[in-house]
């Protein structure tokens, strides 16, 4: 068991078969050294690969991309999701549906932060029905830039998001893959 799933253990909750709580570290408090052991397992597996540029999405990315960009020294990019009365850029624009939120929400990043020649690092906290990581993948498409890789945090495989990407050629590369979860017993089962 690695160092994140023994983390989920001790500290998740598990809300339904589909969602897990993680608040006491990475949604809402954030251990700061658990990041820096994400970043550092993210940055091993994917040292063969030249990057340029990381891209997440508000919020809860942030903090997992900010440690491993300035591990990689790399500007980081984050996708917002609303629109910003105080930028007048031009912008790449994708959807996305939160199975969390029950609603699509637009995704925005100003074209100045991405361009052709980047290659490009999706990394996210958690991959759920891959909705988020797909549309951070059409932005990177429409800058014409690469996708490089997507380095995720939890992956909860019980959902298609993984499959999703897989079959689509990207490399995923998630520290925690959680094969099922059950509330009633607040157990989870990791996939090896
Ligand atoms: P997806 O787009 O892959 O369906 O869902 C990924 C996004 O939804 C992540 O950015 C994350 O913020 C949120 N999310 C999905 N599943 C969970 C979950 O079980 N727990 C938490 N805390 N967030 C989740």
């Amino acid at each position: 068991m690695n160092f994140l799933e023994e983390k989920i253990l001790k500290e998740g909750r598990i809300l339904s078969n589909d969602l897990l709580k993680v608040d006491s570290f990475l949604n809402h408090q954030i251990d700061t050294r658990l990041m820096r052991e994400i970043a550092d397992e993210l940055r091993s597996r994917f040292h063969c690969t030249t990057v340029t540029k990381i891209l997440t999405i508000e919020a809860s990315g942030i903090a997992i991309a900010v440690m491993l960009g300035s591990i990689l020294d790399v500007p980081v990019v984050f996708a917002k999701k609303s629109e910003s009365v105080n930028s007048t850029d031009e912008k790449y624009v994708s959807y996305a549906y939160s199975f969390t939120r029950l609603k699509t929400f637009q995704i925005n990043v100003s074209r100045p932060y991405l361009s052709s020649s980047d290659k490009v690092l999706i990394v996210d906290d958690f991959l759920a029905r891959g909705e988020a990581a797909l549309a951070l993948t059409d932005i990177v498409a429409q800058a014409g830039a690469e996708v490089a890789g997507i380095g995720i945090a939890i992956e909860k495989g019980q959902q298609e998001g993984g499959r999703r990407l897989r079959s689509a050629g990207f490399r995923v590369e998630s520290i925690a893959i959680i094969e099922e979860m059950d509330a009633e017993s607040q157990t989870v089962k990791f996939r090896n």
